[in-house]
């Protein structure tokens, strides 16, 4: 199926646009997002997906020519049953969304898939943007696959595999020093000069939308069903908001019965949502140092975070926040309970989770999905201490005995 999308909306004035390159609402400067042909979806029912991966959901995708569907093999990504986690945690189901199996590892790599689409379809030579980590490399792995120019810029203190892999597949890398927000402000200038297609998480609509496709693969890996409750990393709020945007549809034209609860998750250290919407309070950008979640060290989400707030406002949705140390904690649960390997950045949500269950915002007996942005195979951290042994036959035998214990097996041959 074609993209069924009709032109562009602000979210502030409601002024309608046409299927143009804009970044914001020329009458309000309010953010944009896409309008679709409804009608046909809500006839059609699912029969409008066809096919595999991210570009399965194409009709409700801004991207029109199939030539200009950029692909890696992102989406389809495994909804995991987690009953041993969800025991842990007191949860009658928990599901995980693993966005660590997209191809460069994170939940990007569907924003990176419409992004760079999006810059085939507008005949821009080059995408940019600036990164903690993971958007930069998946922004360069997509480019460099369509051809196009990638200039990312790459904060100093990003883990060495992360910058590997952005030295591998950028055409330009330039690591800058200093604040992540403050850079943002000044690069956004430049977007709006068309300088580069905008890669960057602040205002374009098209990259946006990808990121959509987690609320339509989850109800459909659960029978056109949404969870109860889908928590979601809510740094700038992308995530969150496409994840809401997804879902809203998906009830508006039919094709599941209602929309989940929506929980947004932030570090600790970086809670600008979380704090205004328990305060019911405008959102007040902050100073951030570190958080061991670096990819949700976002101190300014700007006018995407006043979204995802008028979302939260309007559905009653909850927000919550959790620690570094809660945060690793989360980390090692998903690890050792289900075998999930997921950075710190992924693993906050999980974390949210049980502070949110603590403090009673959301049901335990509810149908709770987790979206776990991305792997743990990019973090950087020192290996475990441990001290290497060497072994003859019969000492390797007794620390076989020592850690498994006699075989209740049958024995073997
Ligand atoms: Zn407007």
């Amino acid at each position: 199926m074609t993209s069924l999308a009709t032109g562009l909306a602000c979210i502030d004035c409601g002024a309608p646009l046409p299927l143009d390159y804009v970044l914001e609402c020329p009458a309000c400067q309010g953010l944009l997002e896409l309008r679709y042909d409804g009608e046909t979806i809500a006839r059609g029912g699912p029969s409008v997906f066809t096919g595999d991966g991210l570009w399965r959901y194409a009709a409700v995708l801004p991207i029109a020519d199939p030539a200009h569907r950029v692909s890696l093999g992102e989406g389809q990504t495994p909804l995991l049953e987690c009953p041993r986690l969800g025991r842990r945690l007191g949860v009658r189901r928990l599901v995980v969304k693993f966005e660590g199996a997209n191809p460069t590892g994170t939940v990007k790599d569907r924003t990176s898939a419409t992004a760079v689409g999006g810059a085939l379809q507008f005949g821009f030579p080059a995408v940019s943007v600036v990164s903690s980590g993971n958007a930069g490399s998946s922004i360069a792995a997509y480019s460099a696959r369509a051809g196009l120019r990638s200039l990312v810029f790459c904060y100093e203190h990003s883990s060495a595999p992360k910058m590997l892999h952005m030295a591998a597949t950028a055409s330009d890398l330039v690591i800058y020093k200093g604040v992540y927000d403050d850079l943002i402000t000044l690069w956004d200038r430049l977007a709006t000069e068309h300088l580069f297609f905008d890669g960057g998480a602040s205002r374009n609509p098209y990259k946006h939308e990808g990121k959509k496709t987690i609320a339509y693969e989850i109800a459909e890996q659960l029978g056109w069903e949404a969870p109860d409750v889908v928590v979601a990393p809510a740094a700038v709020g992308e995530t969150f908001i496409a994840t809401h945007r997804g879902f809203a549809e998906m009830e508006r034209w039919g094709l599941i019965p209602r929309r989940p609860l929506m929980a947004a998750a932030q570090a600790a250290r970086a809670n600008t949502i979380v704090t205004a919407w328990r305060d019911k309070a405008p959102l007040v950008p902050l100073k951030i140092g570190y958080t061991v979640a670096e990819g949700l060290a976002a101190g300014n989400p700007g006018r995407k975070g006043d979204w995802v707030l008028r979302i939260l406002r309007e559905t009653d949705g909850v927000a919550g926040e959790a620690e570094d140390e809660e945060i690793l904690e989360a980390q090692r649960l998903l690890a050792r309970e289900e075998g999930i390997w997921a950075g710190p950045t992924g693993s906050a949500s999980l974390a949210v989770l049980v502070r949110l269950l603590a403090d009673k915002l959301v049901d335990p007996e509810a149908t709770i999905c987790v979206i776990v942005s991305e792997t743990g195979l990019k973090t950087e951290a020192p290996p475990p201490a441990v001290t290497p042994m060497s072994f003859d036959a019969e000492s390797l035998r007794r620390l076989v005995l020592q850690k498994l214990g006699t075989p209740a097996r049958p024995s073997a041959g």
